[in-house]
């Protein structure tokens, strides 16, 4: 029930010094100076020795294709669903789902029923309604039911634009999704986010911003993401967070699967900084299990692979070490961020009151030690705690 973190560096993600982490059950009961527990009543306390180590809100990935993905070349093509373990051993303790391209074959039935196993088996978990398609496939039959009707539907997405496999929507299909997502999110209090995916099409984000121009709804209904897939998009992406709104990188592991013109994470928002956007403007996610088709000039498919979850952290890892961005900064793309974006009540911070979702990094590596989601142990030493086995 009580467990007590010594002597660990805390960012909220602002740095706080070196304190005691106090958590009660899944909740932070407390960050202080000197916390002791003597209970003479036989609650049990564990104390984490936090000496030599940072502790950071738990990360919090907005875009991952829990159920698998893919496609592209065909059924043998089909990405895997992914395990608890490939997320926590990377940090991430909360998780958004979503479809892809395939929403026929993979419904949001199975999404749903994915998502709630992530959530039995301790992180916690969202997800968005609908696929790349416009008309959105939903559960209820109405983005407002779904956003209204099932708790862990938050948003609309991923909705492709500027892709040849997206659906073409025009502005008014657009706008129309885009108004149910905003109104159905309004009255049952959560953001009703609509994440776009988008390709390399030459028109990039102009629906997005045409939508904003001719309707009421504000940029920050939206998050683009893959905004770093090429360097004309990327320009683009600075303009819309100029003008308030918030963008998304996708991270990536294998520079095999790097298009010769993607900015790196690090690079991405080095520039950002330099360029003054806002450090609350931008977020990072995985795009986890997703494909990673490879398609030639005229739009064969070469290739795949598969996006993994690891890939956030490491790509926060390089800004801090190889980019030099302050930790503090770097961090938010992860944490607080997408939890203000995402309107995730008590994530994102380290603060009494706050979800215990939390990882503790090792000072001079910044390698993950440590994962807690909810209060419960789910990383020791860098590897999965096996319940039953393991006090956690
Ligand atoms: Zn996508």
């Amino acid at each position: 029930m009580i467990k007590i973190i010594k002597n660990v560096k805390v960012y909220q993600p602002q740095y706080m010094g070196v304190k005691d982490i106090l958590i009660v059950g899944d909740k932070i009961g407390g960050i202080d100076d000197g916390i002791s527990a003597n209970f003479e009543n036989g609650v049990e306390v564990s104390i984490i020795d936090g000496s030599g180590k940072l502790a950071v809100p738990g990360f919090i990935d907005s875009h991952v294709h829990i159920l698998g993905g893919g496609g592209e070349g065909g059924f043998k093509t089909r990405t895997p669903e992914i395990k608890l373990t490939d997320l926590t051993t990377a940090g991430i303790t909360t998780v958004v789902g979503c479809l892809g391209t395939d929403g026929v074959t993979r419904n949001m039935m199975s999404l749903l029923a994915k998502a709630r196993g992530l959530e039995e088996e301790g992180i916690t978990t969202f997800i968005y309604t609908g696929s790349y398609r416009i008309p959105v496939t939903t559960i209820t039959g109405g983005v407002m039911e779904d956003l209204m009707a099932i708790d862990k539907i938050i948003g609309v997405g991923e909705i492709a634009i500027s892709d040849h496999r997206s659906s073409q929507p025009t502005l008014e299909e657009f706008s129309r999704v885009a108004a149910d997502a905003r109104v159905g999110g309004m009255l049952a209090g959560k953001a009703g986010i609509l994440d776009i995916h988008l390709g390399d099409g030459p028109k990039m984000i102009d629906l997005i911003l045409k939508t904003v121009e001719e309707t009421e709804i504000p940029i920050t209904q939206f998050l683009p993401t893959h905004i770093n897939r090429s360097s004309h998009l990327f320009e683009a992406g600075i303009e819309f967070a100029r003008k308030g709104g918030c963008i998304d990188m996708t991270g990536t592991d294998d520079p095999e699967f790097l298009d010769p013109d993607e900015i790196r994470v690090g690079k991405g928002m080095k520039r950002l900084l330099m360029e003054g956007i806002s450090e609350d403007n931008f977020t990072l996610s995985s795009d986890a299990q997703g494909s990673l088709p490879i398609f030639n000039e005229k739009k064969e498919y070469i290739g795949i692979g598969v996006g993994t979850a690891a890939c956030l952290w490491n790509e926060i890892r390089d800004c801090i070490q190889k980019e030099e961005i302050p930790f503090e900064i770097a961090i938010k793309a992860i944490t607080s961020n997408p939890a203000r974006m995402l309107k995730l009540r008590n994530k994102g911070r380290l603060e009494p009151g706050y979800d215990a979702d939390l990882c503790l990094l090792k000072e001079d590596t910044l390698d993950i030690d440590t994962v807690i989601a909810k209060g419960r142990v789910m990383v020791k030493d860098g590897k999965p705690v096996v319940f039953g086995t393991f006090e956690n």
